[in-house]
C-alpha cells in the first residue's frame, strides 16, 4: 500500500479536532538504523539504533508536528501561521504553510540561525523576520502576537504538534516490535521529549510495547532542566537547542522522572566530536543538536553512570547535517588542488 503521511497512517491514535483537513509531505516513516560500529565504540555489549528524523521532508523531526499544527489551522480557516524557530520550525512551518495555501511568518534569533535552515524558511516562502534577542525573546513575541491577532502559532506549545510528534514513538515500538530499553535525545524547548512520552506511553496502554527509560540530553551552555532555573543567555554551537526557558520544561523534567531516566548536560565539544564520529563510523551525517542524545550516552557509559549491557537503545538524530554546513567547513582543511594529469594525481594519492 502507498504511503500517505503521518495523519493517515496513525491519524486516529492523535488528539485531532474533527475540521482538521490534512496538509501533508509523506512525512515519517524515517529509517531506524543500525549503528554496530558506534555502539562498539562506546565499549559494546548493547544494540544501539539510530532514529534518523533529519530524512524527514525539510530535514527535521518537526516535520512530524507540523503536519498536525497545519492540518489543524487549515480546517479551522486560518489563514497565516506564525512561529518562533531556532530555523527548523521556521523551514517546516513554511513548507506546510505552502502547502496548505497559508502564509506564514516566523521570527528567528538574529544570526543565530544555520545557512541550510534560513535558506529553507526563504526557499518556502516564510516572511522571515530577525529578532534583535534571543529564541526566548522570539516565543514571547508570537505568543503575545498570536494572542492578539487571528493568526495561528505552530509553536510546540500548540498542542497538535505533540500530537504529531508522537508518531516517532508509535514508528519506533512498529518497527522493534516494542519500546527499546532507552531513548536518548537532545532537549530544546522540550516538545519532542514530551511527545516521545506522551506516544510511548499511549502505545503501552493500547498494545503493552512497554516503555523506555528516557535520556534528555540538553548542552552545557544552555542547560536550564540540569540547573533547575532559566538561562538567560544561552550559548551552543547546537543552535536547536540554545533555548534558556524551554516552554515544556515541566513536562520534559516529568518524562526524566515517569520514565526512570534523567536530564544531562554535555559540553559542545562532546556533541561535536559525536557528531563527526557518527559521520565517520556509521555514515550518518547529523547537525551538532542532533548529536546530543549520542554524546549524552557516550557520556553516560564513559562516567560509569549507565549500564548498557543487554539493552537495546535508540537515539532520536533530530536534524540532518546540511542544514548546518559551515560548522564543518569553519574547522575543514581547505581540499588539495592538483593539476589534471594522472601523475601528480598519484603523487598526492600513493606519496
Ligand atoms: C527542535 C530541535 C531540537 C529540540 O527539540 P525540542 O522539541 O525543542 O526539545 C533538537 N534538534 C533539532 C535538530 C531540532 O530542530
Amino acid at each position: 500500500m502507498a504511503y500517505h503521511g503521518l495523519l493517515d497512517k496513525y491519524g486516529t491514535l492523535l488528539d485531532l479536532p474533527a475540521h482538521t483537513r490534512p496538509v501533508s509531505l509523506l512525512e515519517g516513516n524515517t529509517p531506524l538504523i543500525p549503528a554496530e560500529a558506534l555502539s562498539r565504540q562506546m565499549g559494546g555489549g548493547f544494540e544501539l539504533f539510530v532514529k534518523f528524523e533529519g530524512l524527514n521532508p525539510t530535514g527535521s523531526f518537526k516535520d512530524r508536528g507540523m503536519t498536525a499544527a497545519v492540518s489543524e489551522a487549515l480546517g479551522r480557516g486560518a489563514k497565516t501561521v506564525i512561529c518562533a524557530s531556532t530555523g527548523n520550525t521556521a523551514a517546516s512551518a513554511a513548507a506546510y504553510a505552502s502547502r496548505a495555501g497559508l502564509k506564514s511568518i516566523v521570527l528567528i534569533p538574529q544570526g543565530k540561525v544555520a545557512a541550510g535552515k534560513l535558506a529553507g524558511a526563504i526557499a518556502y516562502g516564510a516572511q522571515v523576520i530577525q529578532i534583535d534577542g534571543s529564541f526566548d525573546d522570539a516565543l514571547t513575541m508570537v505568543v503575545q502576537i498570536s494572542d492578539k491577532h487571528p493568526i495561528c502559532l505552530v509553536n510546540s506549545i500548540n498542542p497538535y504538534r505533540i500530537e504529531g510528534q508522537k508518531t516517532g514513538a508509535f514508528e519506533i515500538c512498529d518497527m522493534l516490535g516494542a519500546a527499546p530499553d532507552w531513548l536518548c535525545l537532545p532537549v530544546g524547548n522540550a516538545g519532542n521529549i514530551t511527545a516521545y512520552w506522551a506516544g510511548f506511553k499511549q502505545y503501552d496502554s493500547l498494545k503493552a510495547t512497554g516503555l523506555p527509560q528516557v535520556l534528555g540530553v540538553q548542552a552545557a551552555g544552555s542547560a536550564p532542566l540540569v540547573l533547575g532555573h532559566p538561562v538567560e543567555n544561552p550559548e551552543t554551537v547546537a543552535t536547536a537547542i540554545r533555548i534558556g526557558k524551554p516552554a515544556r520544561g515541566e513536562q520534559a523534567l516529568e518524562a526524566a522522572e515517569e520514565s526512570k531516566g534523567r536530564i544531562i548536560a554535555v559540553s559542545d565539544d562532546e556533541i561535536l566530536s559525536m557528531q563527526k564520529m557518527l559521520a565517520r563510523l556509521e555514515g550518518i551525517w547529523v547537525e551538532p543538536a542532533s548529536a546530543a542524545g549520542l554524546a549524552g550516552l557516550a557520556h553516560e557509559i564513559a562516567a560509569g553512570n549507565f549500564s548498557a549491557g543487554g539493552k537495546r537503545i535508540v537515539a532520536i538524530c533530530t536534524g540532518h547535517g546540511l542544514k548546518d554546513p559551515d560548522i564543518i567547513i569553519k574547522d575543514m582543511a581547505k581540499p588539495q588542488i592538483v593539476s589534471p594529469n594522472l601523475a601528480a594525481l598519484e603523487e598526492v594519492i600513493f606519496g
